[in-house]
Parts: C-alpha cells; structure tokens; sequence
C-alpha cells in the first residue's frame, strides 16, 4: 500500500489524453488571451463618499498627512497638479509617494522661467512631470479665433488651453492634489483639504489649503525647494504671461492674474 493510500487517499489512474486527429486539430482554434481585467474603479458616488470622510478626518492635518492619506487612497489613479510657481506642493506628495505624476498644462504661453522650473523639478525630484498641451497651438488658436484672444475672451482662451487639457490629463485619475490656499484671495477662502468636483467626477485634494505665504517660504527654505525667480521680480502669482502682471503692495496675491478683467480664475478650480 502507498503511502497515499495508507492515509486514506486513493489513487486515480489517468489514462493520457488521446491524440486529436489531424482533421481534429484544424478545428480547434487556440483560445484568445484574456482581457486583462481592469481594477474595479470607483463610482462617482464612491469617491464622493471618500472625500466627505478624508475632509472631515483631517481638517487641521499637516500636508504630509494629507498627501500620504491620498497616496494611500487612491494609489496610482492620484496625480498631482503644479503650475510650476514653485515645487512645493510636487516636493511634498513626492516624500510620501515618489514618483508620482505631476501634470503640468503647458499652454504655449508661459513665461520661460516657468518652464525652467518644470524641467528643474523633472531633474531634480523624484517624480514624472507630464507636459499636457492643449489641442491647437498657440499659431493655430490665432488662425481660427484670431490673435491674442486672451485679451478679448479669456474665458474661452483658458477653456481651450488649460480647462478642456486639464480635463484630458485627468481622465486616468480618481484623485488630485492642487496647491490651493486659502489665503491666496477671497474666492479660495473656504477651499476644503479635501473635496470632490462633481464636474469631474473626481476627488480634489489641498493639502497646503491651510498654509500661509509664511508657511510656504518656510517650507521652501528648509527643503531648498525650486521656486520661480519671477517672485523675486514682483509677481506673486503666476500664469500665462499675456494675463499676468506684478501686484503692488496692499494687493491680494491673485490681483496680478487676468487684471483687466473682472475674471479671477482660469477654470480649473470653479
Ligand atoms: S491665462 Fe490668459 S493666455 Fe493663459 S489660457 Fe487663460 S486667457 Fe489664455
């Protein structure tokens, strides 16, 4: 008796399979490969849910806490988003989930500090910068709504080359993180740590919602984080370069953005 058998296991005997026929052999066709089976995704309705409780568990978090909670959350479907006025808010999710995507809208119409800010995060953080551009250059917007639209509908100008990009880029993500703040203007005085845009139908995180301007620049000297030189030449909030101008003391920080116009945001936080 086997030692299978003797523990009460019996043994079947398996004759080998038969050999198809040849005629046999041209009838089975090998099986497809499967589709690989994508992660369930959650519903709009799902997410919602998961920003209520992250905002009420960590109003009052440091950044860290915040960014790590979304890390943790969302995984992979969670990007941050940087205008590159300076790396801080790329500099804090890349501590508690390196190489994380950061999403920049390059509308062809930043100034080229800006992009000497991009390129320096993309070199020196642990993180992958994506360069998202809007459908038509900023030749091609001319051609067919003609030039410098920005100074005659700047709704239409931001929709075309930051909010329609913006939504593209995103359509991989259940979450992002903006560096909004509070103090930044009265139109982003109640901004939530976390929230969910029901536009898009994803989560929006602020981890630096909180911070002040003096909060920030701590922040950047302990860390020797890359910010844009314009800061130090007036500006104290950044954008394209046909809408920006330097504020004068007594201005709020946003005071400088779209200045001829009663317009106070591009669109992709309303
Ligand atoms: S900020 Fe000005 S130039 Fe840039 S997309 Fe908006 S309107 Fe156009």
């Amino acid at each position: 008796m086997s030692a299978l058998s003797a523990a009460g296991l019996n043994l079947i005997k398996v004759d080998a399979p038969p050999q198809l026929s040849a005629t046999m052999s041209a009838l089975v066709q090998p099986l497809p490969e499967p589709e690989p089976v994508e992660e369930a995704r959650r519903t709009p309705e799902e997410l919602k849910a998961i920003a209520a409780e992250g905002n009420r568990l960590l109003e009052g978090a440091p950044a860290e806490e915040i960014a790590r909670w979304a890390a943790e959350q969302f995984g992979d479907r969670f990007c941050v988003t940087s205008s590159m006025a300076d790396a801080v808010l790329a500099h804090i999710v890349s501590r508690v989930k390196p190489g994380v995507d950061v999403v920049f809208l390059d509308t062809g119409l930043h100034f080229p500090e800006t992009y000497k800010i991009r390129d320096l995060v993309a070199a020196t953080l642990p993180v992958n910068v994506r360069s998202i551009r809007p459908r038509l250059t900023v030749g091609q917007q001319d051609g067919e709504y003609g030039p410098r639209l920005f100074n005659r509908a700047p709704d239409e100008c931001c929709f075309m080359r930051k909010v329609e990009p913006l939504n593209r880029a995103l359509a991989g993500y259940d979450a992002w993180a903006a560096g909004l703040r509070r103090d930044e203007s009265p139109t982003r005085a109640n901004t939530p740590v976390v929230g969910f845009d029901p536009k898009k139908g994803k989560v929006k995180v602020n981890p630096i919602a909180a911070w002040t301007q003096t909060d920030v620049d701590r922040y950047i000297a302990r860390w020797n984080v890359p910010v844009n030189e314009l800061f130090r030449k007036g500006y104290t909030s950044l954008g394209c370069w046909p809408c920006t101008r330097r504020t004068k003391a007594g201005e709020d920080p946003r005071a400088g953005r779209w200045a001829m116009f009663e317009k106070t945001e591009c669109g992709l936080h309303l």
